[in-house]
This record gives C-alpha cells, sequence and structure tokens, in this order.
C-alpha cells in the first residue's frame, strides 16, 4: 500500500544549521545511540544471516526517520563497520558495496542532509521521502533497516483526545503524563496502530535473515506515566506552550490598542 499524504501528520525537526536546528540540538539522541551501539553491532554479529544472501548484490540499509544529520551518519558507519566485521570474520569475499537510503517526511531538510554527507563515506546514499507507517520500498529489498527516536511520533493526534465531549479529551493538553486513564488509553490504541503499520511494512520490505533496529525512548513498567522523567519535561513544555497560546490575544489586542492610537 503506497502512503497517502493526508493520512498522517509531518513535524520535521528544524533544518539547517542554525542555533536551534536539529543538528545542533541532538547530542542528547546522539549519546544515547551511541551507547546502544555495542549492542546493535553484537545483534549483527549473533542475528545477521549474511550466508542467506551473499552474491554479489549490495547490501542495503535504511535509516527510517533520519532527521538532518550528524546522528544519522554516525549510526550509518558504525553499521556499516559491524557488517564489515562480520564479512571479514567469515571470510566471505568480497564484501559488499553498500547503498543507504534516509528516510524522513518529504518536508524534512534534505538540503542540508544531502550537503553535509561525510566525504570519506564508504556508500552509495539516497534519499526517500515518506512515512514510515506504510511501505517505503519493494518487497524483499533491504538487509538492514534502522530506526532511532523516531517512533515515538505519532502519525496523528488521536481524534478522541481532540473531542471536548469525550470522555479522552485532554483539555487542550499536549501530552498524556499525568492525565486521565482514558487519555492513556487513546494514546496507547493509536501507537498500537501505528506499530502494526510499522512493523507489517519491514516485515514486507526486509530479506530473510536481514535485521531491523528500532531504538525507542521508554518507561520501565514500574514507574507510573506521570513520574517518567521525559514525560515530566514533555509536562512542564506542555504548559509553557498553552501559557504562550493563552498570550497571544494579549499580544494582538496590545498591538491593536498601539495602533488605534
Ligand atoms: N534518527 C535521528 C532523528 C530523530 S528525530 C536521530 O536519532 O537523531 C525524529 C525524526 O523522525 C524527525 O526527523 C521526524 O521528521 C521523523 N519522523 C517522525 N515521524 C515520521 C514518519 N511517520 N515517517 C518518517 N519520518 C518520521
Amino acid at each position: 500500500m503506497m502512503e497517502s499524504n493526508k493520512s498522517s501528520q509531518a513535524y520535521p525537526m528544524k533544518g539547517g544549521d542554525g542555533v536551534s536546528s536539529y543538528t545542533n540540538n541532538s547530542s542528547y539522541q546522539k549519546s544515547l545511540a551511541e551507547v546502544v551501539m555495542s549492542l546493535i553491532g553484537e545483534a549483527i554479529a549473533n542475528k545477521l544471516d549474511v550466508q542467506s544472501f551473499v552474491g554479489g548484490h549490495p547490501f542495503l540499509i535504511a535509516d527510517l526517520g533520519c532527521s538532518i544529520g550528524p546522528n544519522t551518519f554516525i549510526a550509518v558507519k558504525n553499521i556499516i563497520n559491524s557488517v564489515q566485521l562480520k564479512y571479514q570474520t567469515l571470510k566471505i569475499i568480497p564484501t559488499p558495496e553498500f547503498q543507504v537510503f534516509f528516510n524522513d517526511h518529504a518536508s524534512n531538510d534534505f538540503n542540508t542532509l544531502f550537503k553535509t554527507l561525510p566525504s570519506d563515506k564508504h556508500y552509495y546514499a539516497a534519499g526517500v521521502p515518506g512515512s514510515f507507517y506504510a511501505r517505503l520500498f519493494p518487497r524483499s529489498s533491504f538487509h538492514l533497516i534502522y530506526s532511532s527516536f523516531a517512533l515515538h511520533w505519532l502519525s496523528k493526534v488521536p481524534d478522541e483526545v481532540m473531542e471536548k465531549g469525550s470522555p479522552a479529551w485532554n483539555k487542550g493538553r499536549v501530552h498524556y503524563g499525568g492525565a486521565e486513564e482514558e487519555v492513556v488509553m487513546a494514546y496507547k490504541q493509536q501507537y498500537e496502530r501505528d506499530m502494526h503499520g510499522f512493523l507489517n511494512a519491514r516485515a514486507e520490505e526486509v530479506v530473510c535473515g536481514g535485521l531491523v533496529v528500532v531504538l525507542v525512548p521508554g518507561r520501565p513498567n514500574e514507574v507510573p506515566h506521570s513520574k517518567c522523567i521525559g514525560n515530566v519535561l514533555f509536562e512542564i513544555l506542555g504548559c509553557c506552550l498553552l501559557e504562550m497560546a493563552k498570550e497571544v490575544p494579549l499580544q494582538l489586542n496590545k498591538y491593536r490598542l498601539f495602533t488605534n492610537n
């Protein structure tokens, strides 16, 4: 099934390389991706079944929700190093050529991404626009699909959260931390629908013996939603946004008064 642009909402990261760009404000994501790199290396060593797809074809990698960089370049480099090591360990010669497909919403700043591609990269690069909640690639074509810090972006805000009469109405707030159970359930159900779409699409796209690597922020079972540090931060951010939204009419009034004088 091809993507319908109307079915998902796109909020890509801030482009360019200015002070508020994603490029200059993503060291947290970068450090966590580096922490788990050894685990990814282990998964490649133990689970990627390269024997089932040797034969002169290029090794295809996708980074879904790659944003602008530099994190995606670091992750891709580490993945390729681990895959090359695996081929060398198994004495499969020659190691394959690599092609990397960088995916994000069409409105992502792909220009900056391509301008900043590392000059010493050992792969062919391509961009693929579209939502990863639907099919992006042909059937059985990819050997390794990676996605980090992107799958917590739901495809949409659940409708009932925004409906005033609904028991799941979230009263204009931007997050479920500290909200009623009905609100949490509405977000949970949306996540289930989205993950279903994501996993079904990847199951079609990945080759037999390939690997899908997903990094997502999580919550320990015993910690309630309202006490989870990430959620607390979103609550504070949400309050600030609501305050700012309330201020807008005041600012407009001030402006009107000023111009009337
Ligand atoms: N993977 C990078 C960027 C994470 S920011 C890193 O680890 O640093 C999350 C990215 O996911 C954003 O660029 C956002 O546009 C993208 N994203 C969110 N939902 C998406 C979707 N449905 N399809 C494709 N990209 C998506």
